[in-house]
């Protein structure tokens, strides 16, 4: 039977990650996987998540199941995360997942049992991996357009022109914030557009949130979800607590489903529940109670957020200062758009071959789209970026 199968495509950041490794320039600089580095290139476990290690090692007693939801206290302070109060908790369907990418999964499983003819329609571009595991469900995926690679930021004529096109029961799948790969985002006043779009086809909105905090702050950044939330008949969304706890190999996300009849969350959160027994039965636990142990603990929490705030704010620094050096170096204002951008990621906008001539020449490594990760730069190394993307004529 093995023999039936096929080799399937290698992971592209994956291939980069190990290119970078045999590259014997010492001052090669990987702005490649999507993990925060810190100036010194580490992924640092934030201080709130090692307190919370310490203290849960001290006085979990058991590890006997939790829940198929998880530990519903779980479920209840990632709500408050997301949605601050802003919608009435018994609308509210919740399961902890494997990661922001268990929750995405789950959520299309859920949209596959209720309405197997919608068609999931995704920004162009999108986080490749929305597109591979529709593509392994057999969903029907429409893109819409989103980047504008002229002036890097977002093209919304074109956005909606192409949502507008839904038909009723369709899925419109949207970044939370920190859109990923480009970094370019949708203004307030242009979710209230889209938002209006939606409820006119009778689309329903997923959200996916997986860098709450690493944008405009963590009410901010969530603004977006909660707005959805508050004006849609019916709003998914799958979050994730990699990015913004460090969180990484834990795996830790969180589905949810709004609804604004709060007579279908027995049925709604009953779906959910089942749709992980399915699939893994009780999702994992260590990293979704680290996460619940610093939301709920006054100290911890605040020192998780202001860890998070320095994370934030020193990809702005470094963001400010590559179109700073960008500006004198290239003498014009076309990279203005860096600054603009939020989140990890910025996608530059040039062709494979710039970015090809960007590895073998400088030994600087980027995703071929050109989505290079904000974070992998420090304070002596964005000169040295901003010399080499004007040296290959980006
Ligand atoms: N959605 C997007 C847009 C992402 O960038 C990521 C992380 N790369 C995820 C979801 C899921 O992250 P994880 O499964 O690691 O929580």
């Amino acid at each position: 039977m093995f023999e039936q199968l096929k080799e399937q495509p290698a992971d592209k950041i994956l291939a980069l990650m190990q290119a970078y490794k045999e590259d014997p320039r010492e001052d090669k600089i990987d702005l490649g996987v999507g993990v925060y580095k810190d100036a010194h290139g580490n992924t640092p476990i934030m201080r709130a998540i090692k307190a919370a290690e310490k203290q849960l090692w001290e006085t979990e007693e058991t590890k006997a199941y939790t829940g198929l939801a998880g530990d519903p206290v779980f479920g209840e302070r990632m709500r408050d995360l997301v949605l601050g109060g802003t919608v009435d908790e018994a609308t509210v369907s919740a399961v902890a997942t494997p990661g922001g990418t268990g929750a995405v999964r789950q959520g299309f499983d859920m949209i596959r049992m209720a309405n197997p003819d919608a068609t999931i329609h995704v920004s162009d571009p999108t986080w490749p991996n929305h597109l591979s595991i529709l593509k392994h469900m057999g969903l029907p995926v429409k893109p819409y357009r989103y980047f504008d690679s002229e002036t890097g930021g977002v093209d919304f004529a074109g956005m909606i022109t192409d949502i507008v096109q839904a038909r009723p029961g369709d899925v419109i799948l949207l970044h939370g914030c920190c859109h990923n790969p480009t970094g370019a985002n949708l203004s307030v006043i242009e979710w209230k557009h889209v938002i209006e779009k939606i409820n006119e086809v009778g689309a329903i909105p997923m959200i996916d949130l997986a860098y709450q905090g690493f944008g405009d702050g963590l009410d901010a950044d969530a603004e977006p979800t909660r707005m959805v939330a508050q004006s849609c008949p019916e709003t998914i969304i799958a979050a994730s607590c990699s990015k913004n706890f460090g969180i990484y190999r834990e795996r830790t996300g969180i589905l949810m489903a709004v609804s604004q009849d709060p007579g279908k969350k027995k049925v709604t959160q009953g779906t959910l529940a089942y749709l992980n027994r399915q699939n893994f039965s009780f999702p994992p636990d260590h990293g979704a109670r680290l996460v619940q142990m610093v939301l709920s603990d006054d100290d911890l929490r605040e020192d998780w957020q202001s860890e998070l705030e320095s994370v934030r704010t020193g990809m702005l620094e470094l963001r400010h200062q590559l179109a700073d050096e960008l500006r004198e170096r290239s003498g014009s204002d076309r990279f203005g758009f860096l600054a603009q951008h939020r989140g990890m990621f910025s996608r530059i906008g040039c062709g494979p071959d710039k970015v090809e001539a960007l590895r073998e020449k400088h030994g600087i490594y980027m995703v071929g789209d050109s989505r290079m990760n904000i974070a992998g730069l420090n304070r002596t190394t964005v000169p040295k970026l901003a010399e080499a993307i004007v040296d290959v004529g980006i």
